[in-house]
């Protein structure tokens, strides 16, 4: 097929801006191309060359593309520089410098065909190496030197990665299911797309077996699916409604990865496909270590850390990974990041997606050995809505956004956003605006960069009624090094064998000691908690207060004993102003 033809539907489909007109001119476009080029086609008009989590960078750099330009028209590369300037679209560029070339009467050669345009294209993202950026200028000339003035406009606009034409992957599945198949048959376009991610696979079997070949199109270790994903209910009430009796997991706050595995490697997606595989070495090991048979694609969430207190940490805090070539791993080694699994959704060439939900988890326990950075996620099966709500609490407690409750009968719904999962969040995020001042009455042992001291210490608040320090928070985070390298110092005249009679923990510290250190801590809120004992009960059966995401201000309040730390009645105040704050 002739570059020309597509390239005269780019211009119409460029000039609407109504989405039913763009799919149907993809419509006719589709069934002309012959079905051995509807691939090449597919990917072209959305202005790649191959899928896109298969992450074919063509991205040209724009002044090289201004060199070719230069060279192909003869023009020199300072009046080219100017069209840029006052065209601000290399595109436009282009196309007019090839048509000035033509009205100084140098006639292009032969007419391009898709499959050439195709190729080149490939051979120069594909060049690498030396002599690689002189392999695309040439691959660049020989179909520049060939093309008409739109042709030039939309070659160049694909080499440097601004193809814009607005075409959407669902038009796309909307205009090839339009094209090959009846208005029924059109989810199973969709989802053939969703299981593949690969629309230029989808067209290929579509255009050449037709509906029937979809069941071809097979979920594949090395080719990502779209995620699940889950509709927010605002209450527990409406959740035991909708599913009954269900599993609730915890909601990682992270970022979604779906890994795939062979014996050969290790692959991980983003929610958007990308391949983030060289940004996380880390949970390449670990899954690694972790994973039981052969091939398979399993999926959870991925949280960084805190490896001394075991808090989860923002996302934010292992982002700046992105994009690095070098020094990933020692990134990984300074703040790793840990896998919670939750779903596996191929093993060894099995398709598990129709499977229920407490199929595939049975299946992800037993082909899952956990290490320290693979983890299942916390799940409770219950109907139950006190026993569902303290589970909430535990989540929030330890830094995860709320739950995701899940239909135990539910299939694996790639792309779909449905009821079958559902979210819950908080309807209200307080902000603690006050420090508090807190006694030391514990340590936890320090572990990788810490080890040797104590990586986070477990802290008190002041019981007047009882005379006792009930615990509020494990605080491992605002010390800087040589201040954690100092605590053995600091706490050795005040440890202990056993946990300190006034001290009430349900927590077992790796180190008790006597309540005398008091120190300032500023968290982001004060949340309900089962595992600290600071005003356990008195706003819910259970349920004591803690500090949630504690920071040391740098404030040691070495002008306070113990029992003029911070109280729980006081506490107590603060949680319920809070509260009040969130309503108003
Ligand atoms: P949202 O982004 O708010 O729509 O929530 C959905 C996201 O929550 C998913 O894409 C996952 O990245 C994340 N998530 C965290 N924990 C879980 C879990 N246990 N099950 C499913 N998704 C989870």
């Amino acid at each position: 097929m002739k570059y020309g033809i597509l390239v005269a539907f780019y211009e119409k489909i460029e000039a609407t801006t109504k989405r039913l007109e763009m799919t149907d001119l993809l419509v006719q476009l589709f069934r002309q191309v012959p079905p051995e080029e509807i691939r090449e086609v597919v990917y072209l008009t959305e202005g790649r060359i191959a899928p896109d989590y298969a992450g074919v960078e063509l991205g040209l750099a724009e002044k090289l593309v201004i060199r070719v330009l230069a060279q192909v028209t003869g023009l020199g590369d300072k009046p080219i520089e100017a069209l840029w300037k006052e065209k601000g679209d290399l595109g436009l560029v282009a196309e007019t410098a090839i048509q000035e070339r033509q009205q100084a009467a140098i006639t292009a050669g032969e007419a391009l065909s898709v499959r050439k345009v195709f190729d080149n294209l490939g051979a120069i993202a594909e060049a690498a190496g030396e002599g690689s950026q002189q392999a695309k200028i040439d691959r660049l000339v020989e179909l520049l030197r060939d093309a008409q003035p739109g042709e030039a406009k939309y070659i160049v606009r694909t080499v440097v990665g601004k193809m814009r034409l607005g075409v959407a992957d669902m038009t796309i599945v909307d205009a090839l299911a339009a094209a090959f198949a009846t208005k029924a048959e059109k989810d199973a376009v969709e989802r053939a797309y969703n299981v593949s991610s690969d629309l230029g696979d989808v067209a290929r079997v579509l255009a050449s077996k037709g509906i029937g070949g979809l069941g071809d199109v097979k979920l594949q270790v090395g080719r990502p699916i779209l995620s699940m994903l889950c509709e927010r209910v605002p209450t527990l009430q409406e959740t035991f409604e909708r599913l009954g009796r269900c599993a609730f997991e915890y909601k990682y706050d992270g970022l979604r990865m779906q890994v795939h595995l062979t014996r050969k490697g290790v692959q991980i997606f983003s929610r958007r496909l990308e391949n983030i595989t060289s940004q996380f070495p880390e949970i390449v090991e670990a899954v690694r270590g972790a994973f039981l048979a052969k091939d398979g694609i399993i999926e959870g969430e991925g949280v960084p850390v805190d490896p001394n207190t075991g808090d989860f940490l923002p996302f934010q805090e292992v982002s700046h990974r992105r994009g690095r070539k070098f020094g990933v791993e020692a990134m990984a080694a300074e703040l790793p990041v840990t896998l919670f699994l939750f779903d596996c959704l191929l093993l060894d060439g099995e398709d598990l997606t129709m499977r229920t939900y407490e199929e595939r988890r049975q299946i992800l326990k037993d082909v899952v050995r956990e290490n320290e950075r693979v983890k299942f996620a916390e799940v409770l099966v219950t109907d139950n809505e006190a026993e569902a709500e303290r589970f909430f609490e535990c989540a929030i407690q330890q830094g995860c956004e709320g739950l995701v409750a899940k239909a135990l009968d539910s299939v694996y719904e790639a792309g779909a956003r449905g009821y079958k999962w559902v979210k819950l969040k908080r309807d209200y995020q307080a902000a603690m605006t006050d420090t508090v001042d807190l006694v030391v009455v514990g340590g936890f042992a320090g572990r990788g960069k810490r080890a040797g001291t104590w990586g986070a210490l477990l802290c008190a608040a002041y019981d007047k009624a009882a005379d006792t320090f009930k615990t509020a928070c494990k605080l491992g985070t605002g010390f800087s090094d040589e201040l954690l390298f100092s605590f053995p110092q600091k706490f050795g005249p005040y440890a202990l064998e056993h946990r300190h009679p006034r001290v009430d923990s349900e927590l077992e510290a790796d180190a008790w000691f006597a309540p005398n250190v008091v120190l300032e801590v500023l968290g982001s809120e004060i949340t309900l908690s089962p595992v600290h004992t600071a005003a356990m009960g008195a706003i819910r059966e259970g349920s004591g207060l803690a500090i949630r995401f504690p920071r040391f201000t740098g404030r040691w309040r070495d002008d306070k004993k113990a029992e003029d730390a911070t109280t729980v009645d006081e506490l107590l105040d603060m949680y319920r102003r809070q509260l009040k704050a969130v309503k108003e």
